[in-house]
């Protein structure tokens, strides 16, 4: 899956907003310490439904929101929209007719977060959806931190599988099957109880 473009307003540092078009090929972001070169990169990950603060640096998910400085007030709100290209329609269905569509995410102080495809109202999962079956997302490893990589030659074999599964497609089946077996056990928990019910009836 292709990314043309994200868009951030209020996200972290990028206190107004700031458009960065993805060209075709390599992009390289440079610039000096501290200048938000990993904020850049967190976005991506948030947008693409990354629930855990810690991996935005952060103690709780509103971390994200511009914190304020000396000269400018804090932020209520952050928002994140992330442009896919659509053409090998990879989208699911109701989305499938466009060669490109908005993925956003947006935080408000209190409110949390919500989530659009292509201007629709959306869950959460259904992003985290929409890129495992893309075979990306938030934990792709095509997203490389910084110190992650010695991180990876000193990984565990089932830690390391998962980059392979990811590479294969088969990240988004196995989240459905993760799911399947919830229901399946609520299910049976169902099934106790009515016989349990039938028992006492009898
Ligand atoms: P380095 O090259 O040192 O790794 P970098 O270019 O990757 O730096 P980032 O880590 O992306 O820089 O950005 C850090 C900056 O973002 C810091 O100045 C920090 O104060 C600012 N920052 C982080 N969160 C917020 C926030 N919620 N509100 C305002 N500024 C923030």
């Amino acid at each position: 899956m292709r990314f043309d473009r994200l868009r951030l307003n209020g996200f972290k540092s990028f206190v107004d907003p700031t458009d960065l078009v993805i060209r075709e090929g390599l992009t390289g972001v440079v610039g000096p310490n501290g200048c938000g070169k990993s904020n850049l990169l967190e976005a991506l990950r948030w947008v693409m439904g990354e629930n855990r603060p810690t991996a935005m640096r952060g103690e709780g998910m509103e971390d994200v929101i511009f914190a304020g400085t000396s000269r400018r007030n804090a932020k209520s709100h952050a928002e994140v929209a992330l442009t896919v290209d659509n053409r090998d329609r990879l989208a699911p269905a109701g989305f499938n007719d466009q060669d490109n569509f908005d993925i956003t995410r947006r935080i408000t102080r209190d409110a949390g977060s919500a989530y659009k495809i292509a201007g629709k109202d959306v869950r959460a999962r259904d992003v985290q959806m929409l890129f495992a079956d893309a075979s990306t997302g938030a934990h792709s490893p095509a997203l490389v931190r910084q110190g992650q990589i010695s991180e990876l030659i000193n990984a565990k074999p089932k830690n390391r599988r998962r980059i392979l599964e990811e590479a294969a497609g088969i990240s988004g089946l196995y989240q459905r099957r993760h799911e399947a077996e919830l229901k399946l056990n609520g299910a049976e928990t169902n099934l106790t109880r009515v016989d349990d019910t039938l028992d006492q009836l009898s």
